[in-house]
């Protein structure tokens, strides 16, 4: 065959190539879970349905896997390992464990001990979420407060850790599925997923862009209103949003509200005007131990703590209706219930 007959033919065939993969249309796949006490969704856009149900089946496994090591629900967690081994022994446990206690651990030094990952006892102790919610006594809390302590943590090289006072207890409610959230999202870029969200409890991972280019919007819950009424919206691409409330697990005595996040220096809920914490920054982890962190230390702790972290952002709400916005965050946050103000 002439030579430049040879040339057109392939020519030809490399554009037909090239405009096939071009048309490839990416769908969204999606799948629901409830694990980690919580419902979990995981959407995707891809050229290949099944491949995107194998890839979400992947991350619920993976999130199952973190539950087993580190929920305080399963007797058998490594986390009630040592637990049980409290005032005993020292408990080696896996990677991943490791990596959250150690995280936890940090969180709990820049906090000042409001994320307290001895949190266990106080929070066994309310029970909020759970049938034996209760107010506890006085003399209650001041004897479940002598457990709650980080600096009692011991860890050695061996990824091996031991409570050092019998009775204390970890809980890392606050902290873990953010790392799980991280885990899902890994997957996910390993497999070459672009457009995702993920969306574990309200710990949300929006990767990448949405499909034609533009920012994710992310509805912020509206503290006072019933679950789906936002207050507002947040742009992000690539970011992790997480928000801690006094609206999702908390009961109603004598017209107090007694919610899930305690502060572990007074053994109460904590009550210094804020009623939802939101953090958005890379690590799902980073912005779910701050979240409870924030919501914690209230308004001028927690914008202080959020403005001293590079490339962390937080959007605070008080009880009386003011909103607070970290510096890298104004732009990219719309109030859209005029009964929220804007402080500076
Ligand atoms: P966040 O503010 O992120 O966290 C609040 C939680 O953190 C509290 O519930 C408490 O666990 C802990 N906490 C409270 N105060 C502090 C503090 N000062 N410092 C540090 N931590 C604090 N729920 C169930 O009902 N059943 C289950 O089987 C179950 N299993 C779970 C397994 C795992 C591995 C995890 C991570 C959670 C599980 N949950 C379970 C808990 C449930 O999903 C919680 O509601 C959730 O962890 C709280 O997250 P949040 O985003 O609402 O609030
Ligand atoms: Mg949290």
């Amino acid at each position: 065959m002439n030579k430049k007959i040879v040339i057109g033919i392939l020519y030809i065939l490399t554009t037909l190539i090239f405009l096939s993969g071009c048309s490839k249309e990416l769908k969204p796949v999606e799948e629901s879970s409830y694990m980690l006490g919580t419902y979990l969704t995981i959407k995707l856009w891809t050229d290949h349905e099944e491949e995107g149900k194998e890839i979400i089946k992947k991350s619920f496994d993976r999130i199952q896997e973190i539950e087993k090591k580190m929920s305080v629900n399963l007797e058998d967690s490594e986390i009630n390992k040592i637990n049980h081994a409290s005032g005993e022994d020292f408990i080696k446990v896996s990677k991943d464990t490791s990596e959250v206690l150690k995280k936890s651990l940090s969180y709990a030094k820049i906090s000042r001990g409001a994320f307290d990952p001895t949190i266990g006892k106080l929070v066994q102790l309310w029970g909020i979420g759970t049938d034996s919610e209760r107010v506890p006594s006085r003399e209650e809390i001041e004897n479940a407060l002598k457990y709650v302590n980080f600096h009692r943590i011991k860890e050695k090289n061996d990824d091996s850790f031991q409570l050092q006072n019998k009775g204390m207890r970890l809980d890392l409610g606050g902290i873990a599925k953010g790392y799980a959230a991280d885990e899902v999202y890994k997957i996910l870029k390993e497999k070459k997923i672009e457009h995702a969200m993920i969306n574990l409890g309200g710990n949300i991972y929006a990767v990448g862009n949405k499909l034609d280019g533009s920012s994710w919007k992310i509805g912020i819950q509206d503290p006072l209103q019933k679950t789906g009424t936002h207050m507002g919206y947040l742009e992000v691409s690539n970011q992790s949003v997480v928000t801690s409330g006094n609206y999702e697990r908390f009961f109603v005595q004598n017209n107090e509200r007694y919610h899930h996040i305690i502060d572990p220096h007074k053994g109460y809920p904590a009550k210094n005007g804020v009623i939802s914490a939101t953090i958005v920054t890379d690590k799902s982890m980073d912005a779910d131990a701050l979240s409870t962190a924030t919501y914690i230390l209230g308004v001028d702790e927690g914008m202080k703590l959020i403005e001293s972290l590079e490339n962390v952002e937080c959007i605070l709400v008080t009880q009386s209706q003011e909103v607070y916005v970290s510096s890298g965050l104004k732009k990219k946050f719309n109030i859209i219930n005029e009964k929220f103000h804007l402080k500076d």
